[in-house]
């Protein structure tokens, strides 16, 4: 990796920074999505003081941070993609934060891992604002009895709501259901806004916006 490309994405990442700044006090949390990027532009991010990082599959972040935790201990991994139950434990012992909880059974297998490895994760809820039919995320009519399992069932410490809007749609109606539903629940986190719309996100309340194309490039 060439310094050009270290200062590149070390441009990218402070102009983002900044754009959030101006959008919202306190400004979202930028969560870089490093998934499928090559480990040169990983530690190009590091070396530009980024912690905060977003996968959206178990195996592939394991190959990505597994060794470098050590190196850094700040590190704050967050699961963005949809998790399969029996991945549960490799879930839990990696991540920080699992963003993508979205049914019951998941909710019970979370659990348990988090009781077999002794290890606590707090958890977001993915919804599905747009209510489309491939896409993952509880629908928002069925939120309220997850959240109930979550909590009270299961003992998972939610900490807030993630959505992915339709790609056709403007994303602001589906940022503001997102929070609305947060606050209805007494959420106060709220993942929301990728590359496309992380200030529209910001101006909408998001405390973690996720970012990959627009920080690293094209994927
Ligand atoms: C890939 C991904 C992102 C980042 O998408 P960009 O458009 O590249 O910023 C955000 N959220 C989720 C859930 C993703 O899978």
């Amino acid at each position: 990796m060439t310094d050009t490309v270290s200062l590149t994405l070390a441009k990218r990442r402070s102009e983002i920074l900044a754009e959030l700044s101006a959008a919202a006090h306190p400004a979202p949390v930028l969560v870089a999505v490093s998934k499928t990027q090559p480990d040169e532009k990983l530690e190009a991010m590091l070396a530009a003081g980024q912690r905060v990082f977003g996968e959206n599959k178990v195996q592939e972040a394991q190959a990505h941070w597994a060794d470098r935790r050590a190196k850094y201990p700040d590190l704050e991994l967050r699961l963005i993609g949809p998790l399969q139950t029996n991945k549960s434990e490799d879930a839990v012992a990696l991540f920080d934060v699992i963003e993508t909880l979205d049914r019951e059974k998941l909710a019970r297998a979370l659990a348990k891992a988090m009781d077999k490895l002794d290890r606590r994760v707090p958890v977001f809820i993915q919804v599905n604002t747009g209510e489309e039919p491939q896409k993952a995320g509880v629908l928002p009519d069925d939120l309220e009895a997850l959240l109930a399992c979550a909590r009270e069932e299961c003992g998972l410490d939610v900490q807030g709501l993630m959505c992915i809007p339709p790609v056709d749609e403007p994303a602001g109606p589906h940022f503001a259901l997102l929070a609305k539903l947060a606050k209805r629940h007494g959420l106060t986190g709220l993942s929301m806004g990728m590359s496309s719309d992380y200030a529209v996100a910001a101006s909408f309340g998001s405390t973690h916006v996720r970012v990959g194309t627009a920080l690293f490039g094209a994927r």
